[in-house]
């Protein structure tokens, strides 16, 4: 009988074989400023009212599959128009996934400017798509010229924006968007995960394109352990992207919270606006110490590059070393380079990070 390796390697699709998993690291109890997540846990003045609604769910009926009762809380919420509809997806990974199988496939492109969110890569060579990254420019805007160019030669079925971009932190020129939207025939994806940040949406344009949908997510306000994702946009292609959705995607736990805490937004509303100033004023804090450029951010997070001694690796394990984790985006002769991807934390937290970078870079 032949062992369970070499059957797997026969079965599984080859492409896979040589990739590897997502890796997330294990940085044990350090101060984690290194997933864009919440540093703020849900107040304790309604983790009460919480439970007891979690209390009130029959875990021994499948969930409300198309999280109708979820819909309409956050249609509300987001004031998303009857016209749109809405899918709920388990984290927007999952929604990335749903579009890109739905659109993507052998002989199809799906296009992002690059650097940007490395699930939109992941998902669509998942689906044997082939995906086209155009360099962002110097600063990390728009290249329309070369978009449009690429547009043109690939005719992607699927455009991505993350707006703010994941990890360089900076809003695209919505003119730019624009103009690229214009010119593609294929559908664009407007991820605005970190849009409780920037402030800006592209929602109130949303009805002028018939190749749009956004995407939001409540992993980056407080709520990255429900695993909650969401996709809106003209029934045409949501109607399609639910026939692509497992049934029963989303459990009814994280539905019932996610329309618990969007019930209750402002609770959690208030820590956007505190962790802009935190995110300020820490940009400024570093920004002062000799040999690290800071980049400019609409997010909860911000890119970091280290131009100076002792180097970006040696910045990088010294932190975690000193209990505090960044996220480590260097890549040789590339935008990348030296980068660091930081969140913002809480103000202590943002405290600890400047004092040990200066003590780093200093000594
Ligand atoms: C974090 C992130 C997501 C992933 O969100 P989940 O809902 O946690 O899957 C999507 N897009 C961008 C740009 C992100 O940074």
């Amino acid at each position: 009988m032949s062992s369970a390796e070499d059957r797997a390697n026969r079965w599984i699709r080859p492409e896979f074989l040589d990739a590897t998993a997502y890796h997330v690291a294990d940085v044990g109890d350090v101060i984690k400023l290194d997933a864009n997540e919440s540093p703020y846990e849900w107040p304790r003045e309604i983790k009460q009212a919480w439970l007891d609604r979690l209390a009130e769910l029959e875990l021994n009926r499948y969930p409300d599959a198309p999280a109708s009762a979820l819909q309409s809380v956050i249609r509300k919420t987001w004031g998303i128009p009857e016209q749109f509809d809405i899918l709920i997806g388990n984290g927007s990974d999952e929604c990335i996934a749903v579009v890109t199988s739905a659109v993507g496939g052998p002989g199809r492109t799906i296009m992002a400017p690059t650097p940007t969110f490395v699930v939109y890569q992941n998902a669509a060579e998942l689906f044997n798509s082939k995906f086209v990254g155009v360099p962002l420019s110097e600063n990390f805007e728009l290249d329309v010229a070369a978009t449009i160019d690429a547009v043109r030669q690939h005719n992607p079925a699927c455009v991505f924006f993350a707006w703010p971009n994941n990890p360089t932190g900076n809003l695209f020129d919505r003119d730019a968007m624009e103009e690229v939207i214009a010119a593609t025939d294929g559908l664009v994806v407007v991820d605005e995960a970190y849009g409780a940040f920037s402030n800006q949406s592209f929602l109130g344009q949303l009805h002028q394109y018939p190749n749009v949908v956004i995407m939001r997510t409540l992993s980056k306000i407080g709520m990255a352990g429900l695993r909650l994702g969401v996709l809106f946009g003209d029934p045409a292609w949501l109607t399609q992207f639910h026939k692509v959705r497992m049934p029963y995607n989303v459990n009814s736990l994280s539905q019932a919270s996610a329309a618990f805490a969007l019930e209750n937004e402002s609770v959690f509303a208030r820590n956007f606006a505190i962790l802009n100033t935190e995110r300020d004023m820490l940009m400024q804090r570093l920004h002062a110490i000799e040999g690290l450029e800071v980049f400019p951010s609409d997010a909860n997070f911000f890119l970091l590059r280290v131009t100076g001694e002792p180097g970006v690796a040696a910045v990088h394990s010294a932190l975690l070393l000193g209990g505090i984790a960044v996220k480590n985006f260097h890549r040789p002769a590339t935008p990348l380079d030296s980068c660091l991807r930081v969140s913002v934390g809480k103000p202590e937290e943002n405290v600890a990070l400047v004092e040990a970078l200066t003590t780093i870079m200093t000594s």
